[in-house]
């Protein structure tokens, strides 16, 4: 068959672009990819002769290998793995599958320093790509455990590669490299120097459990030297804490988290007994981009006695911990473990326990020992880890310990549950909180005039998952958590402000008015009341105690769900001057067409201060224009 040239796909030819002219600060992470590759390829094929022995494949000695030439100036990174079908290679190599790609050429225009830019590739999986990097032209050959035919492929990175089927491939696969040509002001960057590949192995790649192997140059005698092995090849998972680097950890964690950054935490378990293993875990310092996805992948690398079983097995954590990575190696399950079996093991369901609680308690730590760790976290993780207040029953205590909210009464520091009831004045009964989109629309919301007033502390909750985790848990330490703009809030009678006949005053002046606009707002308002909550504004919009809020409403029907439209409850401040003329203007005036117009301005007015659109915004633009007419 002869050799056909196909286009990249658009995406594909973008990156390749990015490779080759941008200027990353380490381009020596082409070959961690690279090594990555090849062990990955491994591992399937250990596994796919595990379950099939019928598979024609020779595992008897699983390893990669390295090759430099000075000569050519060409890298050769081979393994004899699972390697890939005609078919796969056009599939896999030519075309970039993961759908993160768009966000993936945004965010790398946006990064426009080296180390930002880097970090990137990792995270986005286009490992093999970054061969481009350092070779202006890249051969691929590989055959499929299995089968006869082998397939070549080649490209020089600049719109198109080439498929050719061949017949002598070996099993698996060999990436060669034809580099770039010397830079003779950076001998440090020349990638045929057995220094250079020793010493970016030994950094990047020597957890990896399978043997690296440097093919010796020729000698003098054309005889190539013995094949040295470059890694250690130490399951980190199995030794004890002391006994590994730092940075080893990290190394693995860049290896089975696709990150380039140091991992925030590393937690490593050790469970003894009738039902043994062994578990390393890794908190990121960064939430991924898609992570509020639904198709996000996610869950630990499954061993089994130092076989790779699986890639994101979710069975093993709970998904609000979606965002951990790690190993998990067992030693009493079967090979042949398949994700169905693994969701309804009972020994999976106890390791599930045993691992979050370990998550958890490490967090705890975390707060206790490093406030400025722990923030970092909380910033980026702590939306997920609400989910769990939600679906965990079970562990919902230790998560409250670890949650922490922004507050009215912290400019830029987090409080958790505990900071917060301590400080309770002595009269209050109740852990008072708002929801919104951001704390700037909610920090400025009517509904908090009275707290501020009175120096009360409300916690600032902006998350989606906020209203939902709320109404779960309901109280903490017996301290019911209450929303400020939700119900009757009875602040004054605590703060003595007004005496009980005074109200009853204003209230039955007040009835009148209140009454006729509720028939005005009819199709918007369920009641209309005077308030307690409010000092500065003239009114604002609660829901009744029971009531969904706006924001649940909104998320149950991006959830595809019906939900009738809850009215809610429009609330005066007796004290304002415009609520006060109104009311009298009431009881004046025998033609009341103007007044409708200013109820319908009242409630707007409501609508907006809590961040939302007047129902017919050009009919409240029309309505406000002609009232500020009136004051020239
Ligand atoms: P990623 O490794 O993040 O998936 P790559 O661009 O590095 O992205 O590789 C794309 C795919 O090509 C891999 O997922 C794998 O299926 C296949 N592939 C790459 N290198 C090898 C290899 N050495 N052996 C077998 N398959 C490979």
């Amino acid at each position: 068959m002869p050799t056909e040239t196909f286009e990249f796909q658009v995406e594909a030819r973008q990156l390749l672009q990015l490779m080759i002219h941008s200027v990353y600060s380490n381009k020596d992470v082409f070959l961690r990819e690279l090594v990555s590759n090849a062990s990955d390829a491994l591992d399937k094929l250990r596994l796919a002769a595990l379950r099939d022995d019928t598979l024609d494949a020779d595992v008897s000695d699983l390893h990669i290998e390295l090759e430099t030439d000075k000569d050519a100036r060409t890298l050769t990174v081979r393994d004899n793995g699972i390697g890939m079908s005609y078919d796969e290679v056009g599939q896999l190599i030519g075309t970039i599958a993961n759908s993160g790609t768009a966000e993936f050429l945004r965010e790398l225009k946006e990064a426009q320093d080296g180390a930002g830019a880097e970090g990137l590739i990792g995270q986005f999986g286009v490992g093999f790509y970054s061969g481009f990097m350092v070779a202006d032209e890249v051969t691929l050959v590989t055959r499929r455990a299995g089968e006869s035919q082998g397939t070549r492929w080649s490209s020089r990175g600049e719109g198109t590669y080439t498929l050719e089927k061949t017949d002598d491939a070996p099993q698996g696969t060999s990436v060669t490299l034809h580099l770039k040509p010397a830079d003779p002001d950076n001998q440090l960057h020349d990638y045929t120097s057995v220094w250079k590949i020793k010493e970016i192995v030994k950094r990047y790649s020597d957890f990896i459990t399978w043997p690296i192997r440097l093919v010796g140059e020729k000698g003098e005698d054309g005889e190539a030297a013995e094949p040295e092995t470059l890694n250690s090849m130490k399951a980190l998972w199995a030794r004890s804490r002391d006994e590994v680097s730092e940075e080893e950890y990290h190394e693995l964690y860049k290896h089975i988290g696709h990150d380039w950054r140091e991992p925030l935490e590393t937690i490593q378990l050790q469970a003894e007994g009738t039902f043994e293993y062994q578990a390393l875990l890794f908190l990121p310092s960064h939430a991924p981009h898609d992570l509020f996805q639904r198709d996000f992948r996610h869950g630990l690398q499954l061993y089994v006695k130092r076989v790779f079983i699986m890639d994101d097995c979710e069975a093993l954590l709970p998904s609000y911990l979606r965002f951990v990575k790690g190993v998990v190696d067992a030693q009493d399950l079967s090979l042949n473990v398949s994700r169905e079996i693994l969701q309804q093991d009972r020994h999976i369901r106890m390791m599930q326990r045993r691992l979050t609680k370990k998550v958890l308690s490490s967090v705890k730590s975390m707060m206790a020992d490093d406030a400025e760790r722990y923030a970092t976290f909380w910033r980026e993780f702590g939306a997920v880890l609400k989910e769990g207040l939600v679906t965990d029953a079970d562990n919902r205590d230790a998560l409250l310990a670890v949650a922490s909210f922004a507050s009215t009464a912290e400019e830029d520091k987090t409080v958790t549950l505990a900071q917060y009831v301590e400080r309770m004045r002595e009269d209050q009964e109740d852990i008072y909180y708002i929801t919104g989109e951001s704390r700037a629309s909610i920090d400025s919301s009517p509904h908090m005039e009275a707290f501020r007033e009175r120096g009360i502390e409300v916690l600032l909750l902006t998350d989606p998952v906020d209203e939902v985790w709320v109404d779960a848990v309901g109280e903490y330490e017996g301290k019911r958590l209450r929303s400020i703009a939700k119900g009757e809030i009875d602040l004054d009678a605590r703060a003595d402000e007004k005496s009980e006949d005074d109200r009853e005053a204003q209230a039955e002046a007040y009835a009148g008015l209140l009454g006729w606009m509720r028939e005005r707002l009819e199709e918007d308002v369920k009641e209309v009341r005077l308030s307690t909550r409010l000092t500065v504004s003239p009114a604002c919009l609660v829901a009744d105690a029971n009531d969904l809020t706006p924001a649940l409403e909104n998320m149950y029907r991006a959830m595809g769900q019906e939900v009738p439209r809850t009215k809610r409850i429009l609330e005066l401040n007796p004290d304002h001057a415009l609520v006060k003329g109104l009311n009298e203007a009431y009881g004046e005036r025998e033609d009341r067409s103007e007044l409708t117009d200013t109820a319908e301005l009242l409630y707007s007015l409501a609508v907006l201060a809590e961040g939302g659109r007047p129902k017919d915004p050009a009919r409240f633009v029309q309505l406000m224009a002609d009232r500020l007419e009136r004051t020239l």
